[in-house]
């Protein structure tokens, strides 16, 4: 089993594989570690990655980079609606909303979702993977930035799946790289002593990612999150793009900005200048030959200018640090080291303002490329049941916090949150609610200000079957909700408790408001054994009122409340899931009550419910079924393409050597006659592979190559005997 690690960044990816030895980074077909997120289709096939890299400017509009921050949002978003104005291909909105891209494939119009443009790229990662692992992968750990929205993840979900690949977990970004820093460190403070805080700043093309991570032996907890999806190195690009054309405007009277080729060429220039910046602080010059017009142009810059241009960049880099300071409930003091990733923590200038915020000089011991990739791939073997891996508990936490709401029949509450913000992830919670009738969950992010999405809906969870109690009232009905180990939210349980008495004199009743009753909190996750310890009830969401009395009829006025947390523990007698099986349960009377009441021992039986959802922006088990078809049909496409190309470099090989050696090596060896008519016939071919033949199907360079061979097999194996002559009458000499 494979044990694989994607970082799949905006701009580029990095793949990390577990072997005997540790975690390894792996290269390309192009030995390059870095692989670009690009994905080009032209009117045969795709090119994906670094061959993509090399379309980017002579076929800008079937050319998709850019594309992780377009995955999962919807069409209208204005983030996409400004994104779309700098973007070389044309955007979309696909039949649900959502954005696709239009591009010219096969020779057709087509138009893929972005959960497809990222499933290539996915496919083009396993195929990188499978040929330097030599066997075929499927199970894979892949990055996901912290600020992601469930959306956005399903989205990746879907991706992964396109491609075939199982994805184990989502793992964000900066928590990777905290697994990443933390496993290997030897001197980790014991369980019970303070933890040492890390703070992690990722910044790389599009976003700027912090997280603050408490450190123990065995253990690493983010205590919080804070981000800037949109800062990252591409902003200082545009800015240097934006600084230049309109100079270039003035100087040599060109505006770059109304010709595609020549803006996508100053911007790759500007970045390489940014680059240069970052290490030499003298005046550093831009040359484009030409740029447009047939005009050469030529700028420069030096380090401060560049910093001052991009002040209000920089700026902007101090407020998710200090965020995380106040939310973590940080002091300077209380941290360790600030551990900096991603290609643009490497201007000195953000470097300088991380170091000011935090009063400590930056670190950078982490492979500023790689850090999340490895990460990733750690938590592969982690999750995988095929590696060992020394023990490490992660425990991330939800960036935004998340609510429920229902209709709540008697007035009372109809909104809780369930998850505060920063709660551990992934976590379980067991609802009880008291329920004559199917209800609903309405599940949202709690805050619109804390999320970067333009909708707050999760989606609905719908709680079928219910009816009521024996006595005719609302019957416990049990939902159990998880932040699972993707960051997603979702009901996973809803189950009917019936109580029944041992003893004939025992009736239970249930009364008070048909309400939220309790919150039991389950840890973890069935993939995440090593998790926190149990919680106790929260108090505030928690009141159960259950009465139990010995005697009939009952007395459904004496309030007797259940204790709080009976049934916390994961697998205790109400949380065990599926079963039909009756099992004891304790239910303890309040002292009051006591006097009336006996202990009594009752049977629990608790039936599953059957629940739908209705997500929010779903892709549906069949589309992504569709989207898998699709892909591998592309994949066959590119297959054949591969194989067709070889095939004619093959004939186009055979045509070149043989007419060469035909009239030089072979000469003695053939006939004039024959020589003279087998070299006609190699240069007809020559010509039609550059005119009718140069499109052919891959069969007709077969065919072609093997009536070639007929002729000159013959040539070649009498050229090779009678090289083999001597030695073979040497080796009969020597034997006589
Ligand atoms: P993201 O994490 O936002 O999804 P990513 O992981 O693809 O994107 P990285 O590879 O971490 O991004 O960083 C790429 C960015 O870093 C680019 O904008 C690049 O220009 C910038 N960068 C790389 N090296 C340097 C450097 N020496 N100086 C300045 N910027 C740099
Ligand atoms: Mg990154």
């Amino acid at each position: 089993m494979s044990v694989i690690g994607y970082d799949l960044g905006n701009l580029s990816c990095y793949i990390a594989v577990a072997r005997q030895g540790g975690i390894e980074t792996i290269a390309n077909e192009f030995s390059d570690r870095n692989t670009p997120c690009i994905v080009s289709l032209t009117s045969k096939e795709r090119s994906i990655g670094s061959a993509a890299k090399t379309q980017i400017i002579s076929n800008y509009k079937n050319t998709i980079s850019n594309f992780k921050r377009l995955l999962g949002r919807p069409f209208d978003d204005p983030f996409v609606q400004n994104e779309m104005k700098d973007l070389p291909y044309k955007l979309s909105r696909t039949a649900d909303g959502g954005v696709g891209v239009r591009v010219k494939y096969a020779g057709e119009d087509v138009e893929f979702s972005m959960a497809q443009v990222c499933g290539m790229l996915l496919t083009k990662l396993r195929s990188i993977t499978e040929v330097n692992l030599k066997k075929p992968v499927q199970d894979c750990v892949l990055s996901v930035p912290s600020f992601f929205s469930e959306v956005q993840r399903r989205n990746l979900l879907a991706a992964a799946r396109i491609a075939n690949l199982n994805c184990l977990r989502l793992f964000n970004d900066t928590t990777a790289v905290a697994l990443a820093y933390g496993i290997y460190k030897q001197d980790l403070p014991a369980a019970e002593e303070k933890p040492r805080i890390i703070i992690f700043v990722d910044m790389g093309h599009s976003s700027l990612q912090v997280a603050a991570v408490a450190f123990n032996k065995g253990k690493l907890k983010v205590l919080a999150t804070s981000f800037d999806p949109y800062l990252g190195g591409r902003d200082f690009d545009r800015l240097l793009f934006n600084h230049f054309a309109d100079l270039f405007k003035d100087k040599y009277r060109i505006d770059v900005r109304t010709n595609k080729r020549a803006e996508l060429r100053l911007l790759i220039e500007c970045e390489k200048l940014k680059k240069q910046l970052s290490s030499n602080s003298g005046r550093m010059t831009l040359n484009i030959e030409c740029l447009m017009d047939d005009k050469d142009v030529q700028g420069a810059m030096t380090r401060t200018d560049f910093e001052a241009l991009c002040a209000p960049l920089i700026q902007r880099v101090e407020k998710p640090l200090r965020t995380i300071l106040q939310d973590a409930k940080l002091q300077s003091q209380d941290i360790t080291s600030i551990e900096i990733v991603g290609g643009a923590t490497r201007m000195p200038a953000v470097k300088s303002t991380i170091a000011e915020v935090f009063g400590m000089k930056v670190s950078t011991t982490l492979n500023a490329d790689e850090a999340v990739a490895r990460g990733c791939a750690l938590q592969c073997a982690m999750l995988s049941p095929t590696f060992k891996v020394r023990d490490f508990t992660v425990i991330d936490c939800t960036p935004y916090s998340i609510s429920l709401s229902w209709i709540a029949p008697m007035g009372e509450e109809g909104d809780m949150e369930i998850f505060p913000q920063f709660h551990p992830a992934p976590f379980s919670k067991m609802l009880s609610f008291y329920r004559k009738e199917p209800f609903a969950l309405q599940a949202r992010y709690t805050n619109a200000e804390q999320i970067h999405y333009p909708c707050q809906d999760i989606g609905k969870f719908c709680i079928d079957n219910v009816t009521p109690n024996q006595e005719g009232d609302g019957s416990k009905i049990k939902v159990k909700v998880r932040l699972n180990i993707h960051g997603l939210f979702s009901v996973i349980q809803a189950s009917i408790v019936e109580k029944v008495c041992l003893h004939s004199t025992v009736i239970l009743k249930d009364i008070g408001p048909p309400n939220v009753n309790e919150v039991v909190v389950e840890n973890g996750d069935e993939r995440m054994e090593t998790q926190e310890e149990v919680k106790p009830v929260d108090p505030q969401v928690s009141c159960s009122n259950l009465l139990c009395t010995t005697q009939a009829p009952v007395d459904n006025q004496t309030p007797n409340p259940e204790p709080m947390g009976e049934s916390t523990s994961p697998g205790d007698t109400e949380n065990k899931e599926n079963t039909n099986a009756n099992s004891n349960e304790d239910v303890k009377p309040s002292t009051e009550a006591a006097e009336k009441v006996e202990k009594k021992k009752v049977k629990v039986k608790s039936k599953d419910l059957p629940f739908h959802s209705q997500l929010y922006m779903n892709i549906t088990e069949q589309e992504i079924q569709h989207m898998f078809e699709v892909e591998n049909k592309m994949i066959m496409n590119d297959k054949l393409e591969c194989e067709t190309s070889e095939a004619k470099n093959l004939l186009e090989e055979y045509v070149y050597d043989m007419r060469g050696k035909l009239f030089d090596k072979y000469e003695g060896y053939t006939t004039e006659q024959d020589r003279t008519e087998f070299g006609k016939i190699l240069e007809a071919t020559e010509h039609w592979l550059y005119e009718d033949g140069e499109d052919e199907m891959k069969a007709v360079y077969v065919d072609k190559l093997a009536q070639l061979k007929q002729v000159g097999n013959p040539i070649l194996r009498r050229y090779t005997e009678a090289q083999a002559r001597p030695a073979a009458f040497e080796q009969l000499g020597g034997a006589l």
